[in-house]
């Protein structure tokens, strides 16, 4: 098979073509696993940090892509749910050990030997890729191949961070940085907490019109001080000063959620203006979120057929996923870039 694949860690910026057309061996599925024939795969974030060696995969060549839609064109002799033709949705998560006490309690992303797909296991830059039924999804008709992709990653991880807020109906939630994920997480809570005010702290003017166009009932810089007191606040920026400063907005027993893989080292020093009193006394609460697990994009995707949350995407090429990557790493952002894989390239 064809696939765009991963050979060493690499600076982008020495190198804007990180990936490599290579002829791989079309895979085999296992007993319990099914042959998935890529249609799209969608252009995350977490690639950059694979590729720049932030989050590395353990081996190469690797073939990189978590947010995969395709069709199951063969299946182990065990497998039970899905059919030849089936269309599946594959995640981050690739697998689990099933038996630990996080997976008993379905806490899978915390698992010991939790895989990541395109990353411990091979993902979607590629014809085909294989993967146990137990973690292919299924996924919504309303939404196309192209619409899919997107909703498997970003949306779901927030979808986990509203979830972990353990905010209820009517109390006040905090968004600090309103990217890609901010604005999925303020269409989720305003449906799913319709009497729960959203506040939005984003440092760009633009930003904030758009969070206040999309329903949020304040939106101010990432250092001002909200009108309430929040009970949550999620942040998702990738520096420290949004943390800082978030906690000082947070109620008494208030929770501050950070979704975000890796923080960068630039600001750490901000780290120093924590005042005890100011900032965590009255039991305030960090917690990170990490990875995702299949209950929470299935229910994102239900939510997201619901509400509904309906992707702009820039479609790509397999051949074009350097670019694709790139534009990425420079901010050249119009949409959820997914990479369309059509069978043309053989
Ligand atoms: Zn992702
Ligand atoms: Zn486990």
């Amino acid at each position: 098979m064809k696939a765009m694949v991963l050979n060493r860690v690499c600076s982008l910026v020495e190198n804007k073509s990180p990936l490599e057309m290579a002829d791989l061996p079309d895979p085999v599925p296992g007993d319990r696993e099914v042959l998935v024939k890529v249609l799209t795969c969608g252009v995350c974030h977490t690639e950059l940090d694979e590729i720049e060696g932030r989050t590395p995969p353990p081996r190469f060549p690797v073939v990189l892509g978590h947010e995969v839609v395709g069709r199951v064109e063969d299946r182990g002799k065990e497998v039970r749910v899905f059919e030849i033709g089936d269309r599946v949705g594959i995640g981050w998560i690739h697998s689990a050990c099933k038996k630990c006490t996080h997976c008993l309690a379905g806490d899978e992303n915390l698992c010991e030997h939790f895989k990541a797909t395109g990353r411990d296991a091979n993902g979607g830059y590629a014809e085909y890729l294989v993967v146990s039924e137990d973690f292919a999804l299924k996924i919504p008709h309303v939404f196309s191949d192209l619409e899919a992709a997107p909703l498997l990653c970003a949306g779901a991880i927030g979808y986990r961070s509203l979830r972990l807020t353990g905010i209820k109906d009517g109390q006040y939630l905090g968004l600090t940085g309103f990217g890609a994920s901010g604005h999925l997480v303020l269409k989720m809570a305003r449906h799913r907490y319709p009497h729960s005010k959203v506040f939005v702290f984003a440092r760009s003017e633009r930003e904030r019109d758009f969070a206040r166009e999309l329903g949020a009932a304040w939106a101010g810089d990432t250092d001002q001080e909200s009108p309430e007191r929040l009970d949550s606040i999620i942040d998702t920026t990738p520096v420290w000063k949004p943390i800082v400063e978030a906690l000082k907005n947070l109620k008494a027993g208030g929770r501050l959620v950070i979704n975000a893989i890796r923080k960068e080292e630039v600001d750490k020093q901000y780290l120093l203006r924590l005042d005890y009193p100011a900032h965590l006394w009255l039991e305030k609460e960090i917690k990170s979120v990490a990875n995702v697990t299949r209950r929470d994009i299935s229910e994102f995707l239900e939510l997201a057929a619901q509400i509904p949350i309906m992707p702009e995407v820039e479609e790509f090429s397999l051949l074009e996923a350097n670019r694709a990557l790139m534009e990425l790493k420079e901010r050249k952002i119009r949409g959820a870039k997914v990479l369309r894989i059509d069978g043309s390239l053989v």
